[in-house]
């Protein structure tokens, strides 16, 4: 099985539910270089840590080619394009728990290449990102009602 780290498989993150783009995701990401380091240089700096901190999760979407990426209705700019971001919930406890012990760790600088954790949709799901290459990670945790108005997480 093909790993990007030790708890991050290649399959997982590139998986989809959209079967029409399952072809086309891995036509785009196995056709980067680039887009592969990315995701193992997200892996290792931003997933693992969250992880061990948080437990196991449950990867919801990883990767997006862009035609998946409109398709799903991800922002135009978003890191998942980028193979700089997942969606997922923790098993062990809820997104909201998850991000709380996220806000504190960040403040402790103890993750910090994570750019952002977002609670997406009131608990529905965790989204966590790095920052792009040449760009200093912005260390926040932040929670959404609806998808665009955000809020700190204190
Ligand atoms: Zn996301």
């Amino acid at each position: 099985m093909e790993r990007l780290s030790p708890h991050l498989t290649v399959a997982e993150f590139l998986a989809t539910s959209h079967r029409e783009f399952v072809t086309e995701q891995e036509r785009v990401w196995y056709g980067s270089r680039v887009l592969q380091a990315e995701a193992r240089r997200f892996a290792a700096s931003v997933f693992e840590p969250i992880r061990a901190l948080v437990g196991p999760i449950y990867v919801s979407s990883g990767f997006r080619c862009e035609a998946l990426n409109k398709a799903v209705g991800g922002a135009q700019r978003s890191h998942h394009r980028l193979s700089l971001a997942l969606d997922g919930t923790p098993m062990e406890m809820s997104v909201r728990e998850a991000l709380f012990l996220i806000s504190h760790a960040m403040r402790r600088g103890e993750l910090p290449f994570v750019d952002k954790a977002i609670d997406e949709f009131r608990g529905r799901w965790l989204h966590i990102q790095a920052a792009e290459v040449g760009t200093k990670p912005e260390c926040v945790a932040l929670s959404t009602a609806d998808g665009v108005v955000f809020a700190e997480v204190a």
